[in-house]
């Protein structure tokens, strides 16, 4: 069972004016936004998803309009604030990720199109399924996709199972990781793009 600490700011919601209060409903959003990523096991972010709850529930209570500020912020981040305040109400049950503009979860984006989403267990590649079947085809062409790198080795430590020294493997070049090893054949990420299928089908 979680426990939600009292801590003093937020014993002082219910004595807080309203005007203030929907600052402080706007920054608390915000601090659930630069923390998505790490819901829900940080502490802090559940701090600060719990935070936007109880402040709405209180303006709720006083029956004070939120809808117009909270389109302002919107404008203000490019973010989708209004369903992330949603999300974080029926949070744990759904993880509350924020929306950029397009309606696409941040932290989900694809690095590659940059116009959809990864699949949320997807941490190697992180890309679409559209982007990874471009990858899977510049295994044939040779030609590398941004981000990607195509090479063949002789250090087993760094090809998948399937592959000999003339296999071309795919590496990840992670821009803020380096280089993520070991590399993957045609196969191998074949075998992925089905897998991702068979799950959404
Ligand atoms: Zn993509
Ligand atoms: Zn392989």
């Amino acid at each position: 069972m979680t426990e939600f600490r009292d801590t003093p700011v937020r014993v002082t919601i219910g004595k807080r004016q309203s005007p203030e209060l929907l600052e402080d409903l706007c920054i608390a959003l915000r601090g659930v936004a630069v923390r998505d990523g790490s819901l829900p096991n940080s502490e802090e972010a559940r701090d600060a998803v719990q935070e936007v709850v109880l402040i709405a529930k209180e303006l709720e209570v006083r029956e004070v309009r939120t809808t117009d500020r909270i389109d302002q912020l919107s404008q203000e981040t490019g973010w989708l604030m209004d369903q992330l305040l949603d999300d974080c109400r029926k949070f744990p049950e759904t993880i509350p990720y924020v929306r950029e503009s397009d309606g696409i979860r941040r932290y989900y984006r694809c690095q590659y199109c940059k116009s959809a989403e990864r699949p949320e267990d997807d941490v190697h590649y992180s890309a679409c399924n559209a982007c990874l079947q471009k990858i899977i085809d510049s295994i044939d062409s040779l030609e590398p996709v941004g981000g990607t790198v195509l090479f063949r080795t002789y250090n087993t430590d760094w090809r998948c199972e399937h592959a000999n020294s003339e296999t071309v493997l795919i590496g990840v070049d992670c821009y803020e990781e380096g280089f993520l090893g070991p590399g993957e054949c045609k196969q191998c990420i074949e075998n992925t793009l089905a897998q991702r299928r068979q799950k959404t089908e």
